[in-house]
């Protein structure tokens, strides 16, 4: 699947706040928002006031780059969340949450998404003992993820196995086995992304 590859800050940039999308970088002052806190470009340092179209496309590209995903998939994501049953835009965060990759990376696997999908991509997770590669793989409640055999005895695992993450309501991890359950599907309340999902339903339903 296709991938955002151009400068990485520049999208924090952009949205007028840190995304946290490069690790630890991100708490360094090395952050290239914390030093040109202003959009890129010529024109990034103008005050305009916002149309509501110009809001609602913001809050989509926010959404979008915070979890790594393009437009056409973001797209068929709002798509499925429309035809679940409950409120689409929370449908929409809550598809985005179950993502394997955002699972690795919330289990404590990477410091960014970006690095979670990388390790997804290189093989080095089971869903339920099965080797799953497929970062936008869905997970259901019940399912348990763990790293392979190979992958943790190298250093970067026990690296992160030794500086656990604070886990969400939804997961629960075993550090000594390297695997995180899912219990449940998050609700709302669980997803601390800063994105107004309404503005993004509002957006697409036009
Ligand atoms: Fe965004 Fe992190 Fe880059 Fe700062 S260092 S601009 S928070 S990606």
């Amino acid at each position: 699947m296709a991938r955002y590859t151009g400068a990485t800050c520049r999208l924090c940039r952009r949205e007028g706040m840190k995304l946290n999308l490069k690790g630890d970088r991100c708490f360094t002052d090395k952050c290239a928002f914390s030093r040109r806190g202003y959009a890129p470009g010529q024109h990034g340092q103008s005050k305009k006031k916002m149309s509501n179209y110009g809001l609602q496309l913001r809050e989509k590209q926010k959404a979008k780059r915070i979890y790594g995903i393009l437009e056409s998939q973001f797209r068929r994501y709002y798509d499925k969340a429309d035809k679940l049953r409950g409120i689409t835009g929370e449908n929409l965060l809550k598809l985005l949450e179950v993502r394997l990759d955002n699972v690795v990376y919330r289990l404590g696997y990477g410091n960014s998404r970006q690095e979670a999908r990388q390790l997804v991509t290189h093989g080095h997770f089971l869903v339920d003992g099965k080797k799953v590669d497929i970062p936008s793989y869905s997970l259901t409640a019940n399912q348990v993820v763990s790293a392979c055999p190979k992958s943790r005895a190298t250093e970067k695992f026990k690296v992160f196995a030794e500086n656990p993450k604070t886990l969400p309501n939804w997961l629960t991890a075993n550090l000594e086995k390297f695997e995180g359950t899912v219990v449940s599907i998050p609700t709302r309340e669980d997803i601390d992304v800063p994105v107004n999902e309404t503005l993004i339903v509002e957006l697409y339903s036009k």
